[in-house]
């Protein structure tokens, strides 16, 4: 049985878990939390980065921090994870949903603009399975209409849009670090980054239950106070120990994961040529992480007998979102602008094949002829 996921591991997590639960001090901010957060800002340059238990609660951060309020319209992709939208829906936000790119999955830049009105106050492009969305124009709509972008980075962590690092585009980014994505700090996690100065202050408050408990203990005032509105948004310090060790292997795990997905992609390159699949894309402008190996067959019925010959061979392939538009909270909580001519579609074409850490090319090659005999039935 090869399963869809496996958490990533590298062995280095024992000992900085080990430290930090014998340093007496385990709950937020302690030194791990603070390890990571500079290993974030050293390493994608940004002013700011916050860990977050999840990324969910990073996205709903970043909707406290633009001031949703209800009547406000925020435009997504409807092929995304709930927490895209949930995070604005809990400040009283309506989604608007426009329709994706079939080569990418990303949210079709061109067809954004047209989704704006007078109550629009965000964009949220979500990088779907690592690949960058086409940033530069979704900045240059933003810019010309005054709008905040919001990059939903969950599976984006150390791709890159013409060389910047996803997450650091935007006003606003957020990271998952979830036991399915290509880093974990112990099961569930996220890191919010902050690129507009404008929010730093805030965001420090916000994450503190509204208090500046964290000027306090550097000295900036003689105590702290509640101050604005809040939340919890601190995880423990096991989990930023835990996280610590993998992002002392960060560029190994990319690494691994590239040379994985470059060996599914190599192998079944012949069976996109003859057209019994299609595969994924990644556009010149972007450099990938291997957070996800997906394959599109003809529809519906094709990809329900291809997962379950999958399964029947003990493969855990599996297939991922149902549109959000379509789903009975996103017909009640936002609207889709404009024709749905991709995204149910080849969302009912795609599935994505096991990828994690510890695969050997041995699994990964099983995988791949089971692939092959399911798809190249003659
Ligand atoms: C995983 C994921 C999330 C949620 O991350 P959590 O850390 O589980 O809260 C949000 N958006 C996208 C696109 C994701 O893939």
């Amino acid at each position: 049985m090869i399963p869809f996921n496996k958490p990533p591991y590298t062995g280095n997590e024992d000992a900085h878990v080990l430290a930090a639960m014998r340093s007496d001090k385990i709950s937020g901010d302690g030194a791990y939390g603070y390890r990571c957060q500079q290993w974030f800002e050293k390493r994608f340059s940004c002013i700011k980065t916050l860990l977050t238990p999840s990324c969910t609660q990073a996205l709903e951060m970043a909707a406290i921090l633009l001031d949703i309020k209800p009547g406000d319209e925020v435009i997504m992709p409807s092929y995304t994870f709930v927490s895209t939208a949930n995070a604005f829906v809990l400040r009283g936000a309506t989604i608007v949903f426009v329709d994706v790119r079939p080569d990418t999955m990303n949210i079709d830049e061109k067809l954004i603009e047209a989704a704006i009105t007078g109550r629009t106050r965000a964009i949220v492009p979500v990088h779907y399975a690592g690949v960058g969305c086409e940033m530069d124009t979704i900045m240059e709509i933003a810019g010309r209409h005054g709008l905040f972008v919001v990059e939903d980075a969950a599976q984006g962590m150390m791709s890159t849009y013409k060389g910047k690092p996803l997450g650091t585009i935007g006003h606003m980014g957020a990271f998952s670090f979830h036991e399915t994505k290509n880093y974990t700090s112990g099961g569930e996690g996220g890191l919010l980054l902050i690129n507009d100065p404008q929010f730093v202050n805030r965001a420090e408050i916000i994450r503190e239950k509204g208090t500046n408990r964290s000027q306090f203990f550097r000295g900036m005032v003689d105590k702290y106070t509640w101050i604005d509105v809040g939340s919890s948004y601190l995880p423990s310090e096991l989990q930023a120990a835990y996280l610590y060790g993998q992002l002392e292997k960060a560029e190994e795990i990319n690494r691994a994961r590239l040379s994985i997905w470059n060996r599914y992609y190599n192998a079944l390159k012949p069976l996109a040529e003859r057209g019994l699949i299609d595969l994924p894309q990644i556009p010149v402008d972007c450099v990938a992480n291997g957070h996800m190996f997906y394959i599109k067959v003809a529809g519906l019925e094709q990809r329900s007998h291809v997962l379950e010959t999958l399964r029947g061979n003990g493969i855990g392939a599996v297939f991922h979102y149902i549109p959000l538009h379509s789903a009975p909270a996103g017909r009640e909580l936002g609207r889709l602008h404009g024709a749905d001519v991709h995204t149910s579609r080849e969302s009912e074409r795609l599935f994505r094949l096991p990828l994690w850490l510890a695969m050997t090319p041995q699994e990964v090659d099983q995988v791949i002829q089971a692939v092959i005999d399911a798809i190249d039935v003659r």
